[in-house]
């Protein structure tokens, strides 16, 4: 049995990257997991790698479709917040629609999600519900990352303040802040940025102090730690796993 066994994960933006690779890292671990995305492809992809987790197609800007996965599929003992969206550009570049998409993806859903699973874990009196934040939030300043890191802000705050809320009652909740993780949406936008997309990797891997960039499978080991009851002390905390990025 594996460090996670008992326990059923709901995951968010699992078809691809940290999230993909926390679904399959938690099966391995022993979980039950549902991995949700919003893009149905890189679901049946998933499902086709590891047949032992049950997938579901979930937008996480629609609040209705949150209530209703969670009424139909929970209870849940583990939330795995991980859908975002990074906008680039500094608060000259940034309009209302990008704002408004950026805390939609990126916060709203959270609110949307801790609320959805909330009262069935309080039920129980058990939960761990992890937030996918960022470094580039209220810990560092990022160059062209004016929205992103203000919602990546809101998580940590967010992710505090359900931890002190519910402290007492059997409910964890604790956020993961990466650095910069070799993930497909990392290559798109490599690729968006035009040019010399070799200069834009180095510049990506420059500034990791390691010399390189993180991989999905090194952050999914952190949500493991904090799914399990190995972290059973562990709440209201900002988890940063950056290389050495922000030292
Ligand atoms: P990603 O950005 O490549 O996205 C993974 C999945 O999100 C995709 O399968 C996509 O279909 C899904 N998705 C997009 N919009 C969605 C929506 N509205 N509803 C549901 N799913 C949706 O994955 P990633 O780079 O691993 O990032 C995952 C999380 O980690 C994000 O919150 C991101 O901000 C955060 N993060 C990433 C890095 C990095 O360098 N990759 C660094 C720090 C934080």
């Amino acid at each position: 049995s594996g460090r996670l066994s008992g326990k059923y994960a709901l995951i968010t933006a699992a078809g691809a990257g940290i999230g993909r690779a926390t679904a399959i890292r938690f099966a391995k671990e022993g979980a039950r997991v549902l991995a949700t995305d919003i893009n149905a492809d890189a679901l049946a992809s998933l499902k086709a790698e590891d047949p032992a987790i049950t997938t579901c197609p979930l937008d996480v800007t629609h609040a209705e479709q949150i209530h209703a996965l969670v009424r139909e599929r929970g209870p849940f003992d583990v939330l795995f917040n991980c859908a975002g969206y990074v906008h680039a550009g500094t608060v000259l570049d940034t309009d209302d629609v990008s704002w408004r998409r950026s805390f939609s993806i990126n916060v709203d859903s959270m609110f949307h999600l801790c609320k959805a699973v909330l009262p069935p874990m309080l039920e129980r009196g058990r939960g761990s519900i992890i937030n996918m934040s960022s470094v580039a939030s209220s810990i560092k300043g990022v160059p062209n990352r004016f929205a992103y890191t203000a919602t990546k802000a809101a998580v940590i705050g967010l992710t505090r303040s359900i931890a002190a809320d519910f402290v007492t009652r059997g409910i964890r909740c604790n956020a993961i802040c990466p650095g910069t993780v070799k993930t497909p949406s990392l290559g798109e936008r490599v690729r968006a940025l035009g040019g010399d997309e070799e200069a834009h990797w180095r510049s990506f891997v420059e500034r990791q102090p390691m010399g390189r960039l993180g991989d999905p499978e090194e952050i999914a080991a952190l949500a493991v730690y904090l799914a399990s009851d190995e972290s059973s002390f562990t709440t209201g905390t900002v988890h940063v796993v950056d290389g050495g990025w922000s030292n």
